[in-house]
């Protein structure tokens, strides 16, 4: 198809706008619908990045984002390219949490598929309606457990646009090939029902048989109508999360970024600790604060990795605590759910303060969502139990975080190795700088993507994800780990991407997933097709 006139100036993949030049202005029917000047792609950067820079409000910067993103895709990906640090918290996180409160109310022209309980029966056809037809990479939500917010209902397809946004850029996956999906099964957030602009469906959420059989039906549909597609779950409540891996990670090509993405990215950051306390993960016990899905998802991912070691499952399960609301998760619990059972410990209940003291972690984990849980007086007794020992306070945004890094480093006079799941600023302390290291997803599933993609992998499995955690263990630089940061620059992030993606390649290969040999120069075939933005 040939696009003309005012189709391709409408159309965000190939406009051009100012840029496209007298002869291509000429070809393609758009004399006079432009003004005289062409400019070069670095001045439209330039002007859109001024406009940008002018807001000042965090919200107004992801409007307009969004806006050039709708406009001029290419300049829209070259700006977050090349600014990556300023652009990653305004495109997801945090800025993303307002916007999909907001997201009825700035609603402005539709961005890929809504299906909703009205469809069931009928979901193949709506995917089908997808004008792209080459999709290879879909992010789903039920928008029950937007970030830290909830339930958004169907105002959580931020999320999925957000981070099919981070695949493009970080990783260089075509945006042709990515699909957001936001499946609307009703919302519990009575706010959101009565609001007037709401968009989505005003029921309760459909729970149980139907929820699952829905889910069933479109796990068929994505496979009928994208039979190539890498399908990620994105921000479903806890339950449902595990419940929906659990069933189709061995049926299909599927992945949970909150769940997996967590574990690996984790499991990189405690890698690279061990090049600081000379220790491997088998020798080292964790304890956690939190037991949902992104504390037991780590845990599980740190029981294969101790296994690969050498060690076996019981001994490695047995070097793992968890801490929920009510302490520690121990065997004589009334209650447990199915994922933190089988990491109950043989010990008498008792509160976290304790359970550190009893158990005597070389780590500590926060994923709790509970600001402030990791104290002083915690932080001390590890110092009293180990040399170097690790902190990491994973839950987001900054201020959830259960101890600050400043905290960190102050309270163990400068022991502790520290990571964070949302940013902090270099600390100085004693005449150090302490340079704190964020375990952000975004390090590993554009990566893992692109991997499978380009491998044409048929499954993702946990030594996949272990792969990729080594690879970008090894990406950071000594310099880094001297200064105690765990992971590399985001700078670096698609160079990074590509290694993890040639890791994961050659590791699905070894599982039998591949459909064919890799080719020798995989890691350039990687590079080659990393989405270039520039004209
Ligand atoms: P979840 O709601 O399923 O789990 C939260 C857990 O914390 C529950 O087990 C709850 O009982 C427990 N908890 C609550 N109060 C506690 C307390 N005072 N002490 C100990 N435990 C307590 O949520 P989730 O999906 O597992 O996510 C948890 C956190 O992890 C979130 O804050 C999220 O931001 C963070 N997270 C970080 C990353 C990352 O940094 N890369 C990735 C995913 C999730």
């Amino acid at each position: 198809m040939k696009l003309t006139g005012l189709d391709l100036l409408t159309n965000p993949r190939f406009n051009k706008g100012t840029a496209f030049t007298l002869q291509e202005r000429e070809d393609y029917g758009l004399t006079g619908l432009l003004p005289p000047v062409v400019s070069t792609q670095e001045q439209q950067m330039q002007r859109s990045l001024l406009n940008l820079r002018n807001k000042t409000r965090h919200i107004d910067k992801y409007l307009f984002l969004t806006a050039l993103q709708k406009r001029n895709e290419r300049v829209f990906y070259r700006i977050l390219l090349e600014n990556i640090e300023e652009m990653m918290p305004l495109v997801y996180t945090p800025t993303v949490g307002q916007a999909c409160q907001e997201f009825a109310i700035n609603f402005r022209e539709t961005h890929g598929c809504y299906i909703s309980w009205q469809d069931r029966g009928n979901i193949a056809n709506a995917l089908g309606n997808w004008p792209e037809k080459d999709v290879r990479l879909i992010v789903v939500s039920d928008g029950e457990r937007i970030l830290g917010l909830g339930d958004l209902g169907s105002n959580g397809m931020g999320i999925p646009i957000g981070k099919l946004t981070l695949y493009c850029a970080c990783a260089g996956i075509d945006p042709a090939h990515c699909l957001p999906i936001m499946v609307d099964l009703g919302t519990e957030n009575e706010a959101l029902r009565t609001d007037p602009f709401y968009l989505g469906v005003r029921e309760g959420r459909i729970r149980g048989e139907a929820y699952d059989a829905f889910m069933a039906e479109f796990c068929q549909a994505v496979q009928d109508v994208f039979p190539q597609a890498l399908l990620q779950f994105e921000d479903f409540a806890t339950p449902n999360a595990i419940a929906l891996l659990e069933r189709y990670r061995d049926k299909q090509l599927c992945f949970n970024d909150d769940i997996q993405g967590t574990a690996s990215v984790a499991l990189a950051g405690l890698l690279a600790a061990t090049r600081i306390n000379g220790k491997r993960i088998s020798d080292m016990r964790f304890m956690f604060l939190g037991a949902g899905s992104a504390a037991t998802g780590i845990g599980e991912l740190l029981v294969k990795a101790m296994q690969r070691e050498g060690i076996s499952e019981t001994q490695a399960r047995s070097q793992l605590v968890f801490n929920d609301s009510k302490g520690l998760i121990v065997r004589s619990r009334d209650q447990l759910t199915d994922h933190a059972r089988p990491f109950a410990a043989d010990l008498p209940a008792m509160d976290a303060a304790a359970a550190l003291e009893a158990f005597k972690p070389d780590v500590l984990i926060g994923a709790s969502g509970r600001p402030g849980i990791i104290t002083e007086s915690m932080v001390k007794a590890l110092c009293a139990i180990h040399q170097r020992p690790a902190i990491f306070a994973l839950s987001n945004p900054t201020a959830n975080a259960e101890c600050t890094a400043k905290q960190a480093y102050e309270w163990s006079d400068g022991k502790a190795i520290f990571a964070s799941g949302s940013p902090f600023s270099a600390v100085e302390y004693k005449g150090t700088t302490f340079i704190p290291g964020q375990g952000n997803n975004a390090y590993i599933f554009p990566g893992l993507g692109l991997g499978v993609l380009l491998s044409g992998a048929t499954r993702i499995n946990d030594d996949m994800l272990i792969s990729a955690a080594e690879c970008l263990a090894a990406c950071v630089e000594q310099t880094q780990i001297d200064a105690g940061c765990l992971y590399p620059p985001l700078t670096d992030i698609r160079e990074v991407s590509a290694k993890i993606a040639v890791a994961v390649a050659k590791t699905a290969e070894k599982a039998g997933y591949l459909p064919a040999p890799l080719a020798l120069d995989f890691a350039d075939h990687v590079r080659a097709q990393q989405y270039d933005p520039k004209y």
